[in-house]
């Protein structure tokens, strides 16, 4: 196996650092060329003294200097760099063949676009860059001919489940349909009335994951099912109508593929990220993650359940703008982020997350979108609607 060159954006987040778990255990197999934070610049010193990157990138110059003060000081040749335009060239630096797309919600995509631009092997975990570009996006890693991996756990149980010859065309691989599972969040089961009053902790305490709190936030109100529809969506050429979702709380089984002559295919594991990060890394061939092995005595049982689009609104929204199309994706994946992170900050209530992401997406009729440009100038406007209904809120209030 030849070495693999890889760029990390979103190093120091829940998936950055699995990602160098495993990587660790590999270092023949792994080389590190870029490793790219934000604030956390701590995290991102110790693991540029462990990996020693080329490079290392942080969100901006104050921040620069600070961490390559001390990289200096501790004797590391690592050379840092600040900004959006940085992580660009990262994921297009000539010497990386690989690129693991580990940033969250939309600062993630122009870096992850331009992977696929300079066609590099993407392990794609940024899901929000793929919701919200569907269509441009996957063009780009067409006509680039770069190859997308993906490392969100159910997509890469699909992938796994489905043939290995799969070109996107369900009926010649004789597949039914998809069954994509779902955890449930933390709220599966609290009584509808007490939602409105469920606190940014409870929302973050997932029962199986331990995750970033964007995406802890998106599984308590379920957005991230729905987000994962989309995302099944455009990797797999699945219409919405054979994606079923299906709430699993054990999360053993991480998605299933069903085909014409009855049998049902599927991945399951213990909850860990590492195994599909490993699996994409490793593709075609497998390597340890440093997984426990599952063992299925001690599970002994598996529920499934219908999903309740009442008690996740989120969900309803998620198919309508897969359905509407064109910017709607990224008009409701930029009110989501915004929604969320007002609800992280303690400025509205877990229940005003999914009634803003619909009334942006009422107050913004879809429109098409074939570039990049349009797509981010949709997030924009979206972030600005969402921003002023939260105004409006608290004013409220
Ligand atoms: P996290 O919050 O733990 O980490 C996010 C990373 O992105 C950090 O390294 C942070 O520095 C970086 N980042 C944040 N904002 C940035 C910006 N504006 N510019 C540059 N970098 C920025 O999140 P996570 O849980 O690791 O999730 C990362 C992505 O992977 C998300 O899209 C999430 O949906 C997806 N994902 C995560 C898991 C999981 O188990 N954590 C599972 C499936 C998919
Ligand atoms: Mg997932």
């Amino acid at each position: 196996m030849t070495v693999r060159n890889l760029t990390i954006l979103g190093s120091t987040g829940s998936i950055g650092v699995s990602t160098l778990d495993v990587i660790r255990q590999h270092s023949d197999k792994y080389r590190v060329i870029a490793l790219c934070g934000h604030h956390q610049i701590d995290r991102l010193f110790d693991q540029c003294l462990e990996f020693k990157p080329d490079y290392a990138v942080v969100r901006d110059e104050v921040l620069a200097k600070q961490i390559a003060g001390r990289l200096l000081a501790a004797g590391s040749a690592t050379r840092v760099e600040h900004g959006p335009d940085a992580l660009v060239r990262m994921a297009s630096l000539p010497e990386v063949d690989t690129v693991m797309a580990a940033i969250v919600g939309a600062a993630g995509l122009p870096p992850t676009f331009a992977a696929a631009i300079a066609g590099k092997k993407i392990l794609l975990a940024n899901k929000e860059a793929l919701v919200m570009a569907g269509p441009v996006f996957m063009r780009a890693v067409r006509e680039n001919a770069a190859v997308l991996l993906p490392i969100d756990s159910e997509h890469n149980a699909i992938f796994q489940s489905l043939p290995f010859d799969y070109t996107g065309n369900l009926e010649k691989s004789g597949i039914s349909g998809i069954l994509l599972t779902a955890s449930g969040g933390p709220f599966r089961s609290r009584a509808l009335a007490d939602l409105a009053n469920v606190t940014p902790e409870q929302a973050c305490a997932h029962p199986n994951w331990v995750m970033g709190q964007k995406i802890s936030v998106d599984s308590a109100t379920m957005m991230n099912k729905g987000l994962e529809v989309i995302e099944a969506h455009w990797l797999f050429n699945v219409p919405a109508d054979k994606i079923q979702v299906v709430i699993h709380p054990q999360s053993v089984i991480h998605s299933l593929v069903q085909y014409v002559d009855g049998s049902v295919i599927a991945e399951l594991g213990n909850p860990d990220m590492r195994t599909p990060i490993a699996h994409a890394l490793a593709y075609p061939d497998r390597i340890s993650a440093g997984v426990e092995p599952l063992n299925i005595f001690d599970i002994a049982t598996l529920n499934f359940e219908r999903p309740d689009f009442e008690r996740f609104p989120c969900l309803g929204l998620a198919y309508r703008a897969l359905r509407e199309a064109g910017n709607s994706p990224a008009t409701m994946n930029a009110a989501n982020e915004v929604a969320v992170q007002a609800f992280l900050e303690r400025k509205i209530p877990f229940t005003a997350i999914s009634a803003i992401i619909a009334k942006v997406m009422n107050v913004l009729p879809p429109k098409t979108a074939d570039s990049l440009d349009e797509i981010l100038a949709a997030d924009s406007l979206a972030r600005e609607v969402a921003s002023g209904l939260i105004t409006e809120l608290q004013a409220d209030e």
